[in-house]
């Protein structure tokens, strides 16, 4: 994971970010450093490293198409529906069925609600300025 960190430093000749151009240690390699100022500094920067190293521990996503593979198969009878690539459940007796004929149910968006117009601003604290 400091690979994704070392990608957002400079060395010259001491650690330097070059999210905001701070020096963050005297030091060549002080990853600890690195880690506690993006900690406090970048906390995008430091979410994005996280979500990256969690992709990368998650299991590899199937290349199989799971709703399809369950389509074709949950026809065939009340076993259990098992991905041959990654030994997932795909499907079980008592899941609900999924819709196998015709489209998918457009979504009906809900009709909003327009908001009344307020055009007197009356008591707004912000308007004097
Ligand atoms: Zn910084
Ligand atoms: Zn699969």
């Amino acid at each position: 994971m400091y690979q994704f960190l070392r990608g957002r430093l400079d060395y010259r000749p001491m650690m330097v970010c070059l999210e905001c151009d701070q020096q963050i240690s005297p030091l060549i390699d002080d990853m600890q450093a690195a880690y506690m100022h993006f900690r406090e500094n970048h906390p995008r920067v430091f979410a994005e490293m996280f979500r990256r190293i969690k992709e990368a521990l998650a299991p590899k996503k199937c290349l199989e198409d799971h709703d399809r593979i369950i389509r074709e198969h949950v026809g065939h009878g009340t076993f259990k529906i098992q991905c041959r690539k990654c030994r997932r459940i795909l499907w079980k007796p008592g899941d609900p069925v999924p819709e196998v004929h015709g489209p998918s149910p457009e979504v009906i968006p809900a009709n909003p609600v327009p908001e009344p117009e307020r055009s007197d601003t009356g008591f707004d604290g912000e308007k004097a300025a």
